[in-house]
């Protein structure tokens, strides 16, 4: 991977390797952008630019065995051709992005570079030694500060790249503003964040922020392919993500589960919603993903309705309104997804039919 490898950014794109060439790096930073747009991707291909050292990076040929007792008389082994004969390392002379082949960039690549840290809920299990929680707690953070008073290992600069920054609880946001105020020299702090609103104004007003848009069709369907979806679907999958690639993963998974069930189930609205996440906020999210998919078939059926039907689509319209206002507060997301597909299967827009694309 390196910066070549982000799709659809390519502005944003631009403008951070314009800031590795520079090398006047913003010590706090905020990528944000919709989920699926490759802010984390983008995040970690920074930090492998910025710590790249330009030079293609060679074993050392291994140092030839000492005599043994037996050999002392032999005749003295020559060195090793590979330590008399290496040609010169090739140098890299992009200076905005990573050569892909130093020590530095092999690191980063395989996750084990010791001046580049992802902070996420997953890595806070580790830490604390306890079970995956939603939320980034102030212990962290303050283990986060400890760290970026050190020296970097390897390279010259350390880099923290916080991942969905909208779980850090406002404590952790706090214990982690000094840090923001008065970075280390050489220490860099990447925040990734969906919703920038998450974040204390006292974060916002001191990290530089950089937007990540929702991706062109065409390339949320390259980098689906990538993945491995194929072609047909990958397009189907593009167009139903609106430019996001969670929300393209979101509408694979439903794609799986209504071509599970049998058309004349009485009971698949249920069986659907059953397939819900067991994890409550991706449940919660993939049920807005789905009144969304909702609201833009209805809005479709009522645009080139009339008569009756218009008026049935006009009430389906703003009574899915309403739910989609209800999905993002305290209620049942479940009954709320049920509610939405009894009502719209009534007013003749079936399951299937959210996840078509024509
Ligand atoms: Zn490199």
């Amino acid at each position: 991977m390196s910066f070549s490898n982000i799709l659809g950014q390519d502005k944003t794109v631009k403008r951070l390797r314009a800031l590795i060439e520079s090398r006047r790096i913003p010590p706090a930073m905020i990528f944000h952008g919709a989920p699926g747009t490759g802010k984390f991707l983008a995040a970690a291909e920074f930090a492998k630019a910025l710590n790249c050292s330009h030079t293609e990076h060679r074993e050392k040929p291994a140092a030839p065995p000492p005599p043994s007792d037996d050999d002392l008389f032999a005749a003295a082994a020559p060195a090793p051709a590979a330590a008399r004969e290496l040609p010169p390392a090739k140098v890299h002379t992009d200076l905005s992005d990573s050569c892909g082949s130093c020590l530095s960039c092999l690191q980063a690549a395989s996750g084990a570079h010791p001046d580049i840290r992802i902070v996420d809920t997953a890595f806070q299990a580790a830490l604390l030694d306890e079970a995956e929680s939603a939320n980034l707690k102030i212990d962290t953070m303050r283990e986060l500060t400890r760290w970026a008073q050190q020296k970097p290992m390897l390279s010259d600069w350390k880099v923290f790249i916080v991942r969905d920054a909208e779980a850090l609880m406002p404590a952790a946001q706090n214990a982690l503003l000094k840090t923001l105020e008065e970075p280390p020299p050489g220490t860099v702090v990447i925040l990734t964040v969906s919703r920038k609103t998450s974040l204390l104004s006292t974060i916002l007003s001191r990290c530089c922020l950089v937007e990540f848009g929702l991706l062109p069709r065409a390339a949320a369907k390259t980098l689906l392919e990538a993945q491995g979806t194929g072609p047909d679907d990958a397009g189907a999958l593009a167009a139903l993500g609106g430019g996001s690639l969670e929300k393209s993963a979101e509408a694979g998974s439903f794609l799986k589960r209504v071509s599970a069930l049998r058309p004349g189930d009485p009971a698949r609205v249920f069986k659907f919603s059953s397939g819900l996440p067991r994890d409550s906020h991706k449940a919660r999210e993939e049920v807005k993903t789905l009144l969304d998919l909702l609201l833009a078939k209805t809005r479709d059926r009522w645009s080139s309705a009339a008569g009756p039907a218009k008026a049935r689509f006009t009430t389906l319209l703003r009574r899915t309104l309403d739910l989609r206002r209800m999905a993002d507060r305290n209620v049942s997301y479940m009954l709320l997804l049920e509610t939405a597909l009894l009502e719209s299967e009534k007013a003749g827009i079936k399951l299937e039919d959210l996840i078509r694309t024509d």
